[in-house]
């Protein structure tokens, strides 16, 4: 959403709050679907001789899935964000964004605020029993019969597990 920055620019060196929403496209973050709603972001502006200084609060609901047992997930998340919106931002400096005439778009604010609040990963709950190795069943849902001690169990293959997360980071 593009936010009124007028009066800021207008009298540098005055505090101004705002209050906005934001839409942020869905995205893929480290291989899971993350997609956001319910954004608001409030703040404050300062205007100064290059644009307006931004500091603001953003929250709403993030949804993805468990890294466990892959159910979808939905969660509050918040951030505060620092940005500077200039006439001519710095592009070698992520926290400047560009102002567009009299107006900043709350966007890619809030998109940068809550990406750098995502989690590693999503679980649906902190003692999320996962999937079954060897049938694939939810555990949470339905406890399968399988035994434990399978080959995934085995020290190589939980090493050869570690070392596949590491490249994915
Ligand atoms: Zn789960
Ligand atoms: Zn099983």
């Amino acid at each position: 959403m593009q936010v009124d920055v007028s009066r800021a620019l207008k009298d540098p060196g005055q505090t101004y709050s705002f209050e906005a929403t934001a839409r942020i496209e869905d995205m893929e973050f480290l291989d899971d679907p993350v997609s956001f709603s319910d954004i608001r972001v409030s703040g404050d502006m300062i205007g100064t001789t290059v644009g307006v200084r931004v500091n603001a609060h953003v929250s709403g609901e993030v949804s993805s899935r468990c890294a466990l047992c892959l159910s979808p997930v939905r969660q509050p998340i918040e951030a505060d964000i620092e940005a500077l919106f200039s006439r001519e931002p710095d592009p070698e400096d992520p926290d400047q964004l560009p102002l567009e005439g009299y107006r900043m778009e709350t966007d890619e604010l809030a998109r940068e605020a809550l990406v750098s609040a995502l989690p590693m990963r999503f679980l649906c709950s902190p003692d999320c029993k996962g999937l079954c190795p060897v049938c694939g069943a939810n555990r949470n849902i339905s406890p399968c019969t399988c035994q434990e001690g399978g080959p995934r169990q085995s020290p190589f293959s939980a090493l050869s597990h570690l070392l596949t997360e590491d490249e994915e980071v």
